[in-house]
């Protein structure tokens, strides 16, 4: 089994930091089955290709399978070595897991840059050959795969089941192509080589949370890397699609300054019984339920954008950044407001911009209407002249998300170079976790929450960042406030003192 990545990023040698495997070096691990082999067949400034090699031996792999499940020569003929199975996505997060994982401690920077990337997978079993494109396609590749007759001489027989598949992006995160590589490769093979539990359940919401719920083979994914577990596929589809909430098509921006709630159509999968319950979307990949609390119309979500958008119209901005923008729900919002005239959004994620920007379906505004808005990726994290010149700026559930010591970098670029006249910062209220009947002391709300913090936390930062740059600090609750806790999230409105 063979998997090779290439990129043509400069200096293309960044490749070796990125995947914490030095490209000079033979390196080998132990697998289940085997042996896993990370090289570099190329590695110039221009070209750097990592090959992942599995050495799997076919007779331990077929033992111990139990009785009957195969034919009498199965151990000594059968694809599990040659095909990309579970066995690689085991070793792709075993040699790669801190790059599946966005980190890079030599250079920090790096995992959100967007590659151009080619893959190419020596060996793929599929149901048919348009299967390799309906998975990759709607996440931004193009797929080539090539098969073989299976004998010349008898063309009756037809071609293989199995292909060679390549894939290439113009850019994405490598974390992001790792992670889709874990979850979609084993979809294609469906076999998996261990038993399936719920962990394999929480793996997929944890995998595939931020691009699976909008994926059009969601029911097909989620079904096959579950193994066609009813009592699991169903509850996991209704956690990824509360996840998302995805909206009405409104191709149209609206002129009426409205800010009043709206309910949002959520889709449903149709080929899949789905009861969703009470679970607030933004915590959805912990399936959280709130136990003491009434259900609100608006997700919570929903009602804090709506909040912060309110909070900003009041000001009467005409330059709007909204940054760590995510897929556009605020910016929606704000495109709405006709009073501002240029809005801005900023996010590390190439996947979330993209998803914004169909969302907001960009391509069909008008004119006027498309020079007010624009997209662009970037990090809090650095210095950017994009960001200055601005009446007011949103971070709506962006800080929890970076490390605690980056902090200081993010306040830097925000409050010290880009100084918008107002800073709108969200996060959750880790005080009101306890309401939470799932969650257990000390975990967060989400999986890619760094830290969540007390009311107390949160003022204490909010304070001594406006004492630091001369800003003017109010700290709100956002949600209904319950005695004791406060409410389940909070805001910081900084003002230029
Ligand atoms: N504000 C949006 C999204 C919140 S999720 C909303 O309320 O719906 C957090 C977002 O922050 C993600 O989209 C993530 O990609 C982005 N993010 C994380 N680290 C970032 C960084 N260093 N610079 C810019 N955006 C970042």
């Amino acid at each position: 089994m063979l998997l090779t990545i290439t990129t043509t990023y400069q200096p293309a040698t960044d490749l070796g930091y990125l995947l914490h495997k030095n490209p000079a070096r033979l390196q080998s691990l132990e697998i289940t089955g085997g042996q896993a082999h990370v090289f570099y067949p190329e590695a110039t400034a221009e070209r750097c290709t990592a090959a992942l090699l599995l050495d799997l031996d076919p007779v331990g792999l077929v033992r111990g399978r139990g009785n009957g499940e195969g034919f009498a020569l199965e151990q000594y003929v059968n694809d599990r070595p040659y095909v990309a199975s579970s066995f690689l996505s085991v070793a792709l997060s075993k040699a790669f897991g801190t790059a599946m994982n966005g980190t890079c401690k030599d250079r920090p920077a790096l995992p959100a840059e967007a590659l151009p990337l080619a893959i190419t997978v020596a060996v793929v079993s599929a149901p048919g050959p348009d299967w390799p494109r309906r998975l990759f396609e709607p996440l931004g590749y193009t797929v080539e795969t090539e098969t073989s007759s299976l004998d010349p001489t008898q063309p009756e027989w037809g071609n293989s089941s199995y292909y060679t598949l390549r894939l290439r992006h113009d850019g994405l995160r490598l974390q992001d192509v790792l992670t889709h590589l874990y979850v979609l490769l084993p979809v294609l093979d469906n076999d998996k080589h261990y038993y399936i539990d719920q962990q394999e359940a929480e793996k997929l919401l944890h995998r595939g949370g931020t691009w699976l719920p909008q994926h059009p083979e969601r029911g097909f994914i989620t079904r096959r890397y579950l193994r066609y577990l009813a009592a699991m596929v169903n509850p996991t589809l209704a956690r990824l699609l509360e996840g998302t909430e995805e909206e009405l098509p409104e191709p149209e921006v609206s002129t009426v300054d409205s800010a009043s709630p709206r309910v949002e159509g959520s889709e449903q999968e149709s080929t899949e019984t789905v009861s969703p319950q009470a679970v607030l979307p933004d915590e959805a990949t912990r399936g959280l339920t709130e136990s003491t609390v009434q259900q609100p119309r608006l997700s919570l979500h929903d009602q804090r954008l709506q909040q912060v958008a309110h909070e900003i119209y009041q000001l009467a901005p005409k330059r709007v950044l909204d940054l760590g923008c995510g897929e556009g729900k605020l910016l929606r919002l704000l495109l709405r407001q006709p009073k501002i005239e240029f809005i801005r959004g900023m996010d590390v994620s190439h996947q979330a911009l993209s998803r914004a920007a169909q969302r907001l379906h960009l391509d069909e505004l008008s004119p006027r209407q498309r020079a007010r808005i624009e997209l662009i990726q970037g990090s809090l994290l650095y210095r950017d002249e994009r960001l200055a010149g601005f009446d007011a700026a949103a971070l709506v559930e962006v800080i929890e998300h970076l490390d605690e010591n980056r902090l200081a970098a993010l306040e830097a670029v925000v409050f010290a170079q880009a100084r918008p006249a107002h800073v709108f910062v969200t996060t959750p209220n880790a005080d009101y976790n306890q309401l939470f009947e799932k969650l257990n002391a000390g975990e967060f709300r989400h999986d890619d929450h760094r830290f969540e913090w007390t009311r107390a936390e949160f003022a204490a930062w909010a304070t001594g960042v406006a004492e630091r740059h001369g800003y003017q600090v109010r700290v709100v609750a956002m949600g209904d406030e319950v005695e004791g806790v406060g409410a389940p999230s909070q805001m910081a409105v900084f003002g230029l003192a």
